[in-house]
């Protein structure tokens, strides 16, 4: 039988911090390794070994896989978790691990390198008859053809790098005057982010809510979701605040979504955590491409599905399983997640860096804080700005968003600036209340981050508390109405 008695962390912050926590519950060590900025962090300090790998900027730390192999073997460890981001969806990566007796915490190599790039992505998913974004994907590269078809997809287009991610190597192109200098760029971006020029054409849905799947594949080929996440809030392509359930959904529309996202897992042969996103405009959706790797908004699932993904990879790595049934994977409830970033939200969210001075999470009932810095320790310039998660759970919604409001209101936070201020901007907003934001919303309502003194609507908080008083049951029937009537979902309610 496998076991692992040590794990190597391939990553840093946060998520650093919330594999160790899972390791520390299922006593396994765990090898910090890390670059030369990141000793005096919350994660260096739990690990049980940390390995420098190399100095600050990442192409020589994080994203350096024989700097990553040879610290895990030397520190003697047996798996290597690769969170999310540098490594987590390098194939090469996985493949190296395999080569050298370490247990990748992730899917296979093949199932990386299928959907990682998002060409091949769609092919598959057009096969099993699952719609994706109509476009272009195909050979001819040569810019002036790619014109061409963007007249045939008809303005706006979206041009994305076939290996992109990150919200990184994507250019809206709104008519034709426009088109040959967002390909040029769109190409210049993908080889420089990701060493690949090949780029392919998307319909711009310009009013589309962004939902996803999480699905989990275990050792034995079981295919498992975990309902759905919205997140439609997004500022430059990039997430900010997730939630699950989705917020306004139509209940066969989550049907066809689930048993979408499944198909395509089962498709490919899926092991471990993926989230298959979804870009859903009226009644259509789109599968738009799937993340091989734990999802930094994972906590939502795991508050409202209680469940522990980060467990449950270790355990699949593990050929341990299976973990569930179907059938006992049941949400209840609503959460919903805020990235906080180091910024200054009044200056369009440039970084804010510097050592951080007291800092203060408010605990309370249904209230969880995601963090890899304390006080004491220094936010540098080399990475992501995002410094922490806030999760909430609560019955209803609107009881979540306000005590995420409530949340983020008494969290303090000293020495560095931090986008709090407008997170509670969006989360009074009453589109954001009403649950009928687009990934439209940041652009249209908060294009130049938040302006000083920017007035809140008194009505939408008073609205807010008085829901909450009525204890707004409505969200929750109509889902048990829907789940009732799902064929996985027999005797679920009557667990409750
Ligand atoms: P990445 O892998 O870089 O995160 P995605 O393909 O997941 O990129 O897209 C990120 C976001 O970009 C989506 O959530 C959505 O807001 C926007 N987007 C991507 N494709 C389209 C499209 N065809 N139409 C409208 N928005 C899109």
């Amino acid at each position: 039988m496998k076991t692992i008695d040590c794990l190597a962390i391939a990553n840093r912050g946060e998520v650093a911090v919330r594999i160790i926590q899972a390791c520390k519950e299922m006593g396994i060590e765990t090898v910090l390794l890390h670059s030369e900025a990141d000793e005096k962090t919350l994660a260096y300090r739990l690990c049980d070994k940390a390995v420098c790998i190399g100095p600050s900027p990442v192409n020589q730390s994080y994203l350096n896989i024989e700097a990553n192999i040879q610290g895990a073997l030397s520190a003697d460890a047996e798996a290597i978790h690769p969170g999310f981001g540098f490594l987590s969806e390098n194939a090469e990566f996985a493949r190296a691990c395999e080569k050298h007796r370490l247990i990748f915490v992730g899917p296979r190599p093949e199932t990386i390198e299928l959907f990682g790039d998002k060409i091949s992505a769609k092919k598959l998913v057009e096969k099993v008859g699952i719609k994706t974004v109509p476009g272009y994907q195909g050979e001819n590269q040569e810019t002036e053809y790619l014109i061409e078809e963007c007249e045939k997809v008809g303005y706006p287009v979206i041009v994305k790098a076939a290996a992109g991610g990150g919200g990184r190597g994507m250019k809206i192109v709104r008519g034709k005057s426009e088109a040959f200098e967002a390909i040029e760029s769109a190409k210049r971006e993908a080889v420089a982010a990701f060493g690949s020029p090949i780029v392919f054409l998307e319909k711009y849905l310009d009013h589309a809510k962004h939902i996803e799947v999480q699905i989990f594949g275990d050792h034995m080929g079981n295919i498992y979701h975990l309902y759905e996440r919205e997140c439609s809030v997004q500022r430059r392509h990039q997430k900010v605040i997730e939630e699950s359930l989705a917020a306004k959904i139509d209940d066969q529309i989550r049907e066809q979504l689930l048993e979408a996202a499944v198909k395509i897992a089962r498709a490919g042969n899926y092991r471990g955590a993926g989230t298959v996103e979804f870009l859903q405009q009226d009644d259509d959706f789109y599968f738009m491409e799937m993340n091989t790797r734990l999802q930094v908004e994972h906590p939502v699932t795991e508050m409202v599905m209680g469940v522990d993904l980060v467990k449950a990879q270790i355990q699949t790595s593990l050929d341990r399983g299976p973990l569930w049934t179907q059938g006992d994977l049941f949400p209840r409830g609503h959460s919903i997640e805020c990235r906080i970033y180091a910024e200054d939200p009044y200056q369009a969210g440039i970084p804010s860096t510097g050592q951080v001075g007291g800092i203060y999470w408010p605990q309370g009932p249904g209230r969880r804080f995601d963090f890899g810095i304390e006080s004491g320790d220094e936010v540098t310039p080399y990475y992501d700005s995002m410094i922490a998660k806030v999760i909430v759970w609560d019955e209803t919604r609107i009881r979540a968003i306000q005590k995420m409001r409530k949340t983020l209101q008494d969290t303090v936070i000293f020495g560095v600036k931090t986008n709090i201020p407008y997170l509670l901007a969006i989360l009074e907003h009453s589109e954001f209340v009403s649950g009928e934001m687009t990934t439209q919303f940041i652009n249209k309502y908060f294009p130049q981050g938040l302006k000083l003194n920017q007035e809140v609507s008194l009505d939408i908080i008073e609205k807010l508390k008085s829901e909450v008083m009525s204890g707004g049951s409505v969200e929750e029937s109509s889902l048990k109405n829907q789940l009732q009537k799902s064929p996985w979902s027999q005797n679920v309610w009557s667990r409750t």
